[in-house]
């Protein structure tokens, strides 16, 4: 999923000092580390040290140009969830009439209920949160991805019912697309999740292999969401998966994404899980963009809700 431009774009000059220092702890064993250690401070002095969302001077240098301020000011999402995509529900979304307070869905949950068990996002798609994934996914500052996996491994440690042992799978991007980006960053997210959820009693593996995104699709930016879905429909499919075989036949299955949008890519994903034998699909990202806040043209003829999710099936 490819998110509009971050509304505080990181200077050039910034991010290239930052680029420059990143390089030297990449190649620990090629000097000493007193080496690093001058060029540390070395750098600290010469560099215009300072975070590259708000140009606060930074106390020290390290891999992330971030000040504690900026980490700490990311927006969460208010009022009540769907308990299955994690979408904010207005008064107008459900009807409390037939049902209970602790079993409130979405209309597009409960018209097409999702292949996954429950999807969560560390917090809203803007502010800050948007500039930092702006910074891991189109500046290739990577180690973003650690601070966010950590957010994200400490909300999904407090969820009721979620499973103790977890397959962390991200959602693939396609073969030329790895390789033109160089990196995937679900994948960098997988792995700073299951690093960090060690620490939360989870016990997570990641398997970068299981789930393949078998055909290339356009970017899912600036598509309507009834596009999207057609876009990644069959877009994926699980190794050694076939008719009677099942794979993940009992396992569960943590889906791993850096932006929840209009949930087509976490359901296309989750059904090939799912009919590949996954018991449970539980899906994480670290930003959610709310389905009000998506640009979508005007229709000369309103499209029923029924009809929108028909491609969810
Ligand atoms: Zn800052
Ligand atoms: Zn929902």
């Amino acid at each position: 999923m490819a998110p509009p431009p971050a509304h505080t774009a990181p200077t050039r000059l910034t991010l290239s000092s930052w680029r420059a220092v990143a390089r030297f702890p990449r190649s620990p064993h090629t000097f000493p580390r007193t080496f690093f250690s001058i060029a540390h401070s070395l750098a600290a002095a010469l560099l215009p040290a300072a975070c590259v969302l708000c140009e606060t001077p930074l106390a020290t240098l390290g891999r992330v140009p971030v000040c504690a301020s900026c980490w700490h000011s990311l927006p969460a999402q208010s009022g009540t969830l769907c308990l299955q995509c994690g979408e904010a529900l207005g008064a107008h979304a459900f009807s409390t009439s037939d049902r209970a307070p602790g079993d409130w869905l979405c209309r597009p949950c409960r018209v097409s209920p999702p292949a996954f068990d429950r999807a969560v996002a560390h917090g809203l798609y803007g502010g800050t949160l948007r500039s930092l994934l702006h910074l891991l996914k189109y500046e290739h500052m990577e180690p973003v991805a650690q601070p966010l996996g950590r957010l994200m491994a400490a909300q999904l440690a407090v969820l009721p019912g979620l499973p103790k042992r977890l397959t962390v799978v991200p959602v693939p991007l396609f073969r030329a697309k790895r390789r033109e980006r160089g990196f995937n960053q679900a994948e960098l997210l997988a792995r700073a999740v299951a690093r960090f959820g060690h620490a939360h009693g989870l016990a997570l593996s990641v398997d970068t292999a299981i789930l393949r995104r078998v055909r290339a699709t356009v970017s899912q930016s600036g598509l309507t969401p009834r596009r999207r879905r057609k876009n990644v429909q069959a877009a994926f499919a699980v190794a050694g998966a076939a008719t009677g075989v099942k794979p993940l036949h009992g396992k569960c299955i943590l889906l791993v994404d850096d932006i929840y949008t209009t949930g087509a890519t976490a359901r296309a994903a989750a059904l090939a899980l799912r009919r590949a034998g996954a018991a449970e699909i539980w899906v994480t990202t670290a930003a959610r963009a709310q389905r009000h806040e998506l640009a979508e043209p005007v229709a000369a003829t309103p499209t029923p809700m029924e009809d929108d999710v028909a491609f969810w099936t």
